[in-house]
């Protein structure tokens, strides 16, 4: 069995007690992670506060965290095959995915790095004589920034990126599902030359882990990544240290296609918007709003395309679907695929799941044109589960994409300019896609509103996020201050 440490303080140590990771892909166990606990949560709060006031960190300019993050960025393509390798075995997210982004993560650190620099205060004109006025943008201090079990190292770059671009320190807890590639990504962090404390990578269980960090006192942001029910704990936990709180949850996304969409072209971005990374992705486009007229002909497609999938071993570079994570959430989408049935909703494909090891589910479609209230319509599955309705017309695409809790991303596919600016205005989602799918970039903010959450990651304004608003006032006179009793 492989071991992983911790890494606090600017060194690689064991947590309070161990646990075994499992391989998604066989079911069994194949390394022993560490587990933090309260006392190890607490040293890397309280390193990550002493590493924030330390001259080391605090006065260094912010060209030279620039140059540390470049640095790091660098380390992170190198190191791109073997991050990719952890990252398939502990998560069974397959290896073609992996390795793709993870080369991409390092481009999250490159953009953070030149942002550095550019984080910028104001000179205000103030409306008082013998006053210089400015703003000063400064870090906000110790951030927590907790990330679920997918896509844990792209997860973690658009928070820790703009983090220490602002000159904030930070204490990463890692999931308990697949932590393998962000541990082993602190080695990273130290051979970059962070000082010790900056960067403090932990993983661990929600409430002996997750709820001690996000409570604590010395905590002044919480970046978190996750599902809608463990948000709630956080931000009762942000009660306790009333630190500021960004939210990146689930979703619901719709992906609309009109008659007069590229058919072909749409369907290849349907099954990547829901079968890639076996459909554990935030921005899932897991319901399918259809046109009634290309019903028949886009489902004849899909079903082909899906049926054509290679479901296999996530390590095989040939496989195009692998295994969920856990069997957690295969216990899960299962429960809801059968709910989904009893309320109406017709299996199209798939919805079987397979006997043998490891934590398999095929790509499934549903039906749920006469089942409204179907699980699978309604809940985020975060699974390889497409759930199709039809609609007449634009108004009623538009009603059905909005019926919904969540507002991540969505998707529209037409081929009319003024149709598309029509679904862009009356979309309630943070992303909207037109004739594509999936894309991110560091320059562009990612986010949501409603279940799906609050606060943009990427982007400039995600590093401003991470900083505090001082406002200078400085007299110019020399003449003595005058009667203090009447106000100027
Ligand atoms: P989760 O909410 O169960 O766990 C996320 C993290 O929170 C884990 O590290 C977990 O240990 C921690 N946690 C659990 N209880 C906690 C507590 N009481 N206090 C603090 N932390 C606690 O999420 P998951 O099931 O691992 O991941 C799937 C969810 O993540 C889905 O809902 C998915 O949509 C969402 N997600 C969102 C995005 C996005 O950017 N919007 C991206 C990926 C995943």
């Amino acid at each position: 069995m492989e071991r992983f440490q911790l890494y606090i303080n600017g060194a690689f140590v064991d947590g309070s007690a161990r646990f075994d990771s499992l391989d998604p892909a066989t079911g069994s166990p194949w390394a022993e992670m560490p587990e933090a606990r309260e006392a190890d949560v607490n040293r890397a709060v309280e390193a990550a506060h002493a590493a924030f006031l330390s001259p080391g960190w605090a006065n260094m300019t912010a060209t030279a965290r620039g140059k540390l993050l470049y640095r790091l960025a660098d380390l992170v393509q190198e190191a791109a095959p073997r991050l990719a390798a952890l990252e398939t075995r502990d998560t069974g997210k397959i290896i073609r995915e992996t390795s793709a982004q993870i080369a991409y993560v390092a481009e999250y650190y490159r953009y953070y790095a030149g942002l550095a620099d550019k984080i910028e205060g104001a000179h205000l004109p103030i409306d008082k004589p013998d006053m210089e006025v400015w703003t000063r943008r400064e870090p906000v201090g110790v951030v927590a920034a907790i990330v679920p079990w997918n896509s844990q190292l792209f997860l973690s770059a658009v928070k820790l990126g703009p983090a220490l671009a602002a000159g904030c320190t930070v204490v990463v807890k890692a999931s308990e599902d697949g932590p393998a590639p962000l541990l082993e990504f602190a080695k990273l962090v130290h051979q970059a030359g962070f000082p010790a404390g900056v960067v403090n990578i932990i993983t661990g269980f929600g409430p002996k882990c997750g709820a001690v960090l996000t409570s604590h006192p010395r905590v002044a942001h919480i970046a978190f990544t996750g599902g809608p029910e463990t948000a709630r704990h956080v931000v009762r936990g942000s009660a306790e240290n009333l630190a500021k709180v960004s939210l990146e949850l689930g979703g619901k996304s719709p992906f609309i296609v009109f008659e007069d969409a590229d058919l072909e072209s749409a369907a290849n971005a349907q099954i990547s918007g829901i079968f890639a990374a076996t459909g554990q992705s935030c921005v899932a486009g897991s319901r399918l709003l259809v046109q009634a007229s290309v019903k028949d002909r886009l489902l004849a497609i899909l079903k082909a395309k899906a049926e054509a999938i290679k479901v296999s071993a996530p390590d095989d570079m040939a496989t195009e679907v692998g295994p969920l994570c856990t069997k957690r959430q295969r216990d899960a989408i299962v429960a809801a695929l059968e709910a989904s049935i009893v309320a109406g909703a017709q299996v199209v494909m798939g919805g079987v799941c397979p006997n043998g090891a490891g934590f398999y589910f095929p790509p499934t479609i549903m039906d749920c044109s006469g089942a409204p209230e179907a699980d699978c319509l309604r809940r985020e599955m975060f699974g390889p589960v497409l759930s199709v309705v039809s609609f007449e017309t634009e108004a009623e695409a538009l009603a059905l994409a909005n019926d919904t809790e969540f507002g991540l991303a969505s998707g529209v596919f037409t081929k009319s300019l003024t149709r598309a600016h029509r679904m862009i205005r009356g979309i309630r989602a943070g992303i909207v896609w037109v004739n594509t799918y999936r894309v991110v970039s560091p320059i562009a903010p990612f986010g949501g509103h409603g279940l799906s959450g609050h606060g943009r990651e990427g982007g400039l304004a995600a590093a401003l996020d991470y900083t505090t608003v001082k406002t200078v006032w400085l007299r110019t006179s020399d003449d003595p201050i005058p009667d203090p009793f009447v106000m100027r």
